[in-house]
């Protein structure tokens, strides 16, 4: 899990989501069914298609990228089963891998929520440890959230490993070149390799860190 922010929503989307709350709650009131449609426009195509740009079509919790093997799920930060009145609210809504949607249900403790990564800063409550994800002690929160989410899955950690052993040759050949403009093609390369929109960049930063006295 890495920071994110929230994009700005365009007026027109933003005014489509005003009405869709506004018409929930008039039927909501008047203890009316609520249609399928209605209930489900919370994930609108044009809502989704913001939430990818804002996770780079990555899951906000596990940052697996998703577009390429799943539809991806939208999903209320805040479960709207416990909190009705955010079910279209665009900022408690982010974009997840169906499999973390699923471990997180409905879950919230108000005493201790999971962390929400547009509010915290991932960093102060988990660690990165070679491919595996740890809550950092005596943080309750990062201990929930790598629990419940069940951020060392067996897959997840496979494929942070097989992320983290490319960075790893590409480090060696940042290491082993005598070529000022090779080392600095390769460095960009690194560079690049850390950003935001690049899978599992928690794990990857934090292991570029620990090597760099290495190449520096
Ligand atoms: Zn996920």
């Amino acid at each position: 899990m890495i920071k994110l922010n929230k994009l700005t929503v365009p007026p027109e989307i933003a005014e489509k989501i005003r009405q869709r709350q506004q018409h929930y709650n008039e039927l909501d009131a008047k203890g009316e069914q609520i249609p399928d449609s209605l209930a489900s426009a919370y994930k609108a195509p044009e809502v989704k298609e913001l939430l990818r740009c804002e996770t780079a079509e990555k899951c906000a919790y596990c940052e697996s990228k998703i577009s390429h093997v799943d539809y991806g799920d939208v999903e209320h930060l805040l479960p709207k089963s416990k909190f009705p009145q955010l079910r279209y609210s665009y900022e408690n809504l982010t974009y997840t891998c169906s499999v973390c949607n699923t471990k997180k249900g409905d879950f919230f403790d108000a005493q201790t929520p999971l962390l929400n990564p547009y509010k915290d800063k991932p960093e102060d409550h988990l660690m990165a440890v070679g491919s595996m994800i740890f809550f950092i002690p005596g943080s309750d929160r990062g201990l929930v959230t790598q629990k419940r989410l069940a951020l060392n899955r067996s897959n997840l950690v496979e494929r942070r490993g097989e992320r983290l052993e490319s960075v790893a040759t590409l480090i060696d050949q940042i290491a082993r070149t005598k070529t000022s403009a090779i080392r600095e093609v390769l460095l960009h390369e690194l560079k690049e390799e850390c950003e935001a929109s690049e899978e599992y960049a928690f794990v990857v930063r934090t292991y570029v860190e620990a090597v760099l006295p290495w190449i520096n």
